[in-house]
């Protein structure tokens, strides 16, 4: 899935040119509120630097930043009854920003398998 970075809206959020409701900043990752939550905690979970997808990550230092930044928040929050991580990759996941993302949903039952 290619992208052109200076169009990808995570990477305009990531230098400020949209605005989001950010919970969490350092330099390697950012997290923040989405614009359209699917359960009553929905929060993505997003590495600084542009990889398109989950497919393209070369450097697995990525995945620690992501993995262990989504449970931080988990707990931060408080999501003692359970929270749902998803990594929608590629075109038949339902993948719509071709910037790597995890989405960390909590606050209701979550149906499986999933849609
Ligand atoms: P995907 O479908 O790629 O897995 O997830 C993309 C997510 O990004 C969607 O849940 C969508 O609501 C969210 N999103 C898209 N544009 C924006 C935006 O400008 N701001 C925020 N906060 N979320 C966005
Ligand atoms: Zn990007």
């Amino acid at each position: 899935m290619k992208s052109k970075m200076s169009e990808c809206i995570f990477c305009k959020i990531a230098k400020g040119e949209i605005p989001a409701d950010f919970v969490y900043r350092d330099e390697t990752v950012f997290v923040i509120r989405d614009i359209t939550p699917q359960a009553p905690a929905h929060f993505l979970v997003i590495p600084t630097r542009h990889v398109a997808s989950a497919a393209e990550v070369a450097d697995l230092a990525i995945w620690a930043a992501v993995m262990g930044r989504a449970t931080e928040v988990a707990r931060s929050l408080g999501f003692t009854d359970g929270y749902r991580m998803v990594i929608n990759t590629g075109v038949q996941s339902g993948q719509t920003v071709p910037h790597l993302h995890l989405h960390l949903l909590s606050g209701r039952v979550f149906g499986w398998p999933p849609g």
